[in-house]
């Protein structure tokens, strides 16, 4: 699944390709999409802005409706220039907005839904900016609390939670742990309130690095290496612990461990030296 930081950067090049620009013809499979485009015409308005909310995309037309997508596994936009081939067979097509400069085209896109601004804020599905960790009106603090009340769960699980925070996906999850020296697999109700704060920080801070103008499309957290040289076989080469099973924690040199975690057996990896839980124990026993 695309994480918050893969969604912006799709989002940006949206806003890039589409916003301000009067919309020349749009096309869909989606039945409601193409009975909204009938009622009110989406041709001739413009594209105001496109924003990310979490793993959601929003596209906002100067009429007033919102275009919210969910990419789920296999989505994807593309952009692409009049006449130029597709990457993918037109049977993928879900979505295409055109402007006289560009299509942009949603491949197997598997959610979509017109709203309108008031809808929008009803939909609780759709985080809301104070909950995405690359919102600018993103809460901290209030983020911090709401992982505190998933007192019986495990922190790293309660990281994925879209409801306590949006942005942070299955990478980023080992990753944070990591970097705050958080055993993925400690009960929430045994963080400190600084724990959770330091939790929180590090999600903001490593999600929103990733979104840098210049990054690319690996997700980079350790700055051993330079940003622009992650595009190699090794995804692990530029993180701290995802994907580095049996090799040498960058800290301390224990190899780093991974294992299933939560009801959606999700791969979570860690350092068994760096990340102790809090009773000084080691999670394998
Ligand atoms: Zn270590």
């Amino acid at each position: 699944m695309p994480e918050g930081d893969t969604i912006f950067r799709t989002a940006r090049a949206l806003g890039r390709a589409l916003a301000g620009k009067p919309i020349t013809g749009f096309h869909s499979t989606f039945p409601l999409l193409t009975r909204f485009h009938d009622d009110t015409p989406l041709t001739g308005q413009l594209v105001e802005s496109v924003e990310s909310r979490g793993k959601w995309l929003l596209i906002h037309f100067s009429g007033g409706g919102t275009l919210a997508t969910h990419l789920l596994m296999h989505g994807s936009w593309h952009i692409y220039r009049h006449g130029e081939c597709w990457q993918q067979p037109r049977a993928n097509m879900r979505i295409v907005i055109e402007n006289s400069d560009y299509l942009a085209v949603g491949f197997r896109v598997p959610v979509a839904r017109m709203h309108s601004a008031l809808s929008l804020t009803r939909d609780t599905k759709i985080p809301r900016p104070a909950i995405d960790a690359l919102s600018p009106e993103f809460d901290a603090e209030a983020a911090a609390r709401r992982a505190l009340a998933h007192r019986d769960e495990e922190i790293a699980d309660v990281l994925l939670h879209q409801s306590v925070l949006a942005g942070v996906g299955n990478v980023f999850k080992s990753e944070i742990c990591f970097v705050t020296a958080v055993n993925p697999f400690c009960k929430v109700r045994a963080l400190s309130r600084e724990q959770a704060a330091s939790l929180i920080a590090a999600a903001q801070k490593l999600v929103a690095a990733n979104v840098l103008v210049d990054s690319g499309d690996a997700i980079v957290t350790y700055g051993g290496r330079k940003r622009r040289t992650t595009h190699e076989s090794d995804p692990g080469a530029s993180l701290w612990v995802y994907g580095r099973k049996g090799e040498p924690c960058r800290r301390c040199g224990e190899p780093i461990r991974a294992r299933l975690q939560g009801p959606d057996a999700r791969i979570t990896f860690w350092c068994p030296r760096c990340q102790l839980m809090p009773d000084g124990s080691d999670v394998d026993g």
